[in-house]
């Protein structure tokens, strides 16, 4: 069975344990988002493809989420000592040494894809895991400075980890996106799919930015294979993080059944549901996408298994 998956940072990370765990034969292509790019300290940090690639590989910090184990922070100290920042994003010495290899690669020419399968080969994810583009995309955020009152716009990260979303986001823009071209195996991988799946990742800035890359929301649409999606939305809040900040950026509630209904009938086939939204099943079901309330909590791969496996049965339902 080949899977093909669109993946954010944590959601997807965590949810492709649980899906490898539930389906050991398949073969399992990861589309990454890449639109949480950042450039620091002169290095490219591509967090999303890393949380993927750590929490698979076995090297993350599993109470985080993100980041490396035993991690030590002697280099960020370092800048700090020279007043170099920024200090909010918190780089620790194994993750640095994860962009200097990516940087180092980039500026020797090989693309984002060539230098992501290169990492992978030490980490082994047992997943093919591919950037969505190897063309430069970042998110940006417009808000209303809280202090000054006027518009300004930040890159995602500074929106996400500095201010932790806690101004309202007035526009989402994936920079870069409209003259980005899938990444090599992409749009091939979405079209000899047998299954397709969104994971609960960030609907609007994880899957949504993987779509924006032209090409590959029309790929998914037309793929003859079922596409199923696990709602990040739980009992009306994200289950982690800052999510119902930028749904209603792009003026959708964080409700399970308003992510699938964003989604549409135009990719969607079918939704899993927290059994917290039950109450959600008929709606989503009268727009045309067929949904069953399961337990959507990622408590441990077991767990997470089940989401997988209950996934799967619902691709099955949909063929
Ligand atoms: P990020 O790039 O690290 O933000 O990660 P993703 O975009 O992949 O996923 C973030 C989303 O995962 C958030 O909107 C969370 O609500 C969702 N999420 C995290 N843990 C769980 C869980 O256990 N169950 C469900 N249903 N969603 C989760
Ligand atoms: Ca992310």
């Amino acid at each position: 069975m080949r899977i093909v998956v669109l993946a954010g940072g944590i959601g997807g990370a965590r949810f492709l344990r649980g899906l490898k765990s539930a389906a050991p034969e398949a073969d399992i292509t990861v589309i990454g988002n890449t639109g949480d790019d950042i450039h620091l300290f002169g290095l490219k940090v591509c967090p999303d493809l890393d949380t993927v690639m750590y929490t698979l590989g076995g090297g993350i910090n599993e109470d985080q989420g993100w980041g490396r184990t035993e991690e030590s922070f002697a280099v960020k100290e370092e800048l700090a000592a020279y007043g170099v920042g920024p200090t909010w994003f918190g780089l620790g010495d194994r993750d640095f040494a994860t962009h200097i290899v990516r940087t180092q690669m980039l500026g020797a020419g090989y693309p984002l894809s060539a230098v992501t399968e290169a990492l992978c080969d030490r980490w082994q994810p047992g997943v093919r895991l591919l950037p969505m583009s190897d063309d430069r995309v970042e998110t940006h955020v417009a808000l209303n400075d809280p202090e000054t009152g006027e518009r300004r716009v930040v890159h995602f990260q500074e929106y996400w980890v500095k201010m932790r979303a806690s101004v309202d986001a007035q526009a989402v823009v994936p920079v870069g996106a409209e003259q980005a071209k899938p990444a090599p195996g992409v749009l091939e991988a979405v079209a000899a799919a047998d299954v397709i799946l969104f994971p609960p990742s960030n609907p609007v800035v994880s899957v949504g930015t993987i779509l924006a890359v032209p090409g590959i929301r029309e790929a998914v649409a037309a793929a003859g294979a079922p596409v199923v999606g696990l709602s990040p939305i739980v009992g009306g809040a994200p289950v982690r993080g800052m999510a119902d900040k930028v749904l209603a950026a792009v003026g959708v509630e964080s409700t399970a059944a308003a992510v699938a209904l964003h989604y549409g009938t135009g990719l969607l086939d079918g939704w899993l549901v927290d059994t917290a939204d039950a109450d959600a099943v008929a709606e989503v079901e009268a727009s045309g996408i067929a949904c069953r309330a399961v337990p959507l909590m990622m408590t441990d791969t077991a767990a997470t298994a089940a989401m997988a496996r209950a996934a799967l049965e619902l691709a099955e339902a949909c063929r």
